[in-house]
């Protein structure tokens, strides 16, 4: 019985593809772009992520949370802007080389004489000041001013036009303040959404910023998982837990080691599709915890110790979220810690 040498999988991140997405992206917003690092850079590593952008020139980074920051601060040293969207309390230790997103009127209180981003809501009533609250703006001093797209994946929607001029009213009332609008996808809606500063995650990391569309951006993750066990099993063999995938035929079951532990979301449970040497490879039954089987009947080359892969060309993370009943972010940030990250550099 062979064994192989290493049962984990294996994520590849692309560096060289995050810095040329990041290129591309100002490009076509024909302004810079910032890069948003939240979540871990999206499950692929805020830190080595950032690291690339910023010797690329990446100058504006943007997290989540406080502790976000301060990670990232102390990775990139001093001189890019590290800003924090939820904002954080003032007197929070530390925080002196982080930038605060201000959320209200009460936070622009508070952070009064420090430097702030202020973000306005212009549509999403999720965070922001909002437009009835915006009198009380003059002589409000941001580094920068900010707002953020509901549908900017659907080009065709009416509300991105109504935010796009919410927003120049908003800017309006704070001349010479620089402007920040577009995330990923909002930088493909064309001039009227280009702003002195776009803040792009996902696109990064190869996610398709343009949804029914050719994906513009290079792709950046790859996921290959070792086969640990192949067996033969007759036609009407059931397969796993609940017995949910029954043979129609003498088959082939490869099981890999990867579940839903890792991120391969139970979701996919007879629905994903991976890859060996090019060809597709059927998931059979559920996703358990720590392995998943596919269906290898047809691929008579493949042996015990080759790895499947599980994300890369014919299954993207964009194509396993369709297939899981969600987006690529979440298959992104869902990615698991029990994987052997390589980073290919930039
Ligand atoms: C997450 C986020 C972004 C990045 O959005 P993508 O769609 O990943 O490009 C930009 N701005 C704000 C306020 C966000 O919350």
């Amino acid at each position: 019985m062979a064994t192989v040498a290493a049962t984990e999988a294996v994520l590849t991140i692309d560096l060289a593809a995050v810095v040329a997405n990041w290129r591309r992206l100002g490009a076509v917003h024909g302004a810079p772009c910032a890069a948003v690092l939240k979540a871990d850079g999206y499950g692929l590593g805020a830190a080595p992520v950032g690291r690339a952008l910023a010797a690329a020139g990446c100058w504006h980074f943007f997290v989540a949370h406080l502790a976000e920051g301060l990670a990232l601060r102390a990775v990139l040293g001093p001189g890019p802007l590290v800003a924090v969207l939820n904002g954080f309390a003032t007197g929070a230790d530390g925080t002196a080389g982080l930038t605060p997103v201000l959320n209200s009127l009460a936070d622009i209180a508070a952070h009064q004489g420090r430097p702030g981003i202020l973000q306005v809501d212009t549509g999403m009533a999720r965070l922001g000041v909002p437009p009835q609250e915006w009198g009380r703006l003059a002589g409000v001093q941001p580094a920068l001013l900010m707002t953020h797209l509901a549908v900017p994946d659907q080009p065709d929607h009416p509300l991105n036009a109504a935010q796009a001029g919410r927003f120049a009213a908003a800017r309006a009332l704070l001349p010479g303040v620089p402007a920040s609008l577009a995330a990923s996808a909002g930088i493909f809606l064309g001039p009227d959404f280009a702003s002195d500063l776009a803040r792009p995650g996902a696109a990064l990391y190869g996610l398709n910023p343009t949804p029914g569309q050719p994906n513009p951006m290079l792709p950046v993750v790859r996921l290959e998982a070792p086969v640990l066990q192949m067996r033969e099993i007759a036609a009407g063999t059931s397969v796993g837990y609940g017995a949910s995938w029954v043979a129609e035929r003498p088959s082939r079951v490869a099981t890999v080691a990867a579940g839903y532990a890792d991120g391969y979301l139970r979701a996919l449970s007879g629905r994903a599709i991976a890859s060996f040497q090019g060809q597709p490879v059927p998931l059979i039954g559920r996703v358990s915890m720590d392995l998943t089987t596919f269906d290898v009947t047809d691929l008579p080359a493949l042996r015990p110790g080759d790895a499947l892969t599980l994300i890369g060309p014919g299954c993207t993370p964009d194509e396993l979220a369709e297939r899981a009943g969600t987006i690529g972010y979440e298959i992104l940030t869902s990615l698991g810690a029990r994987y052997r990250r390589q980073y290919q550099p930039a």
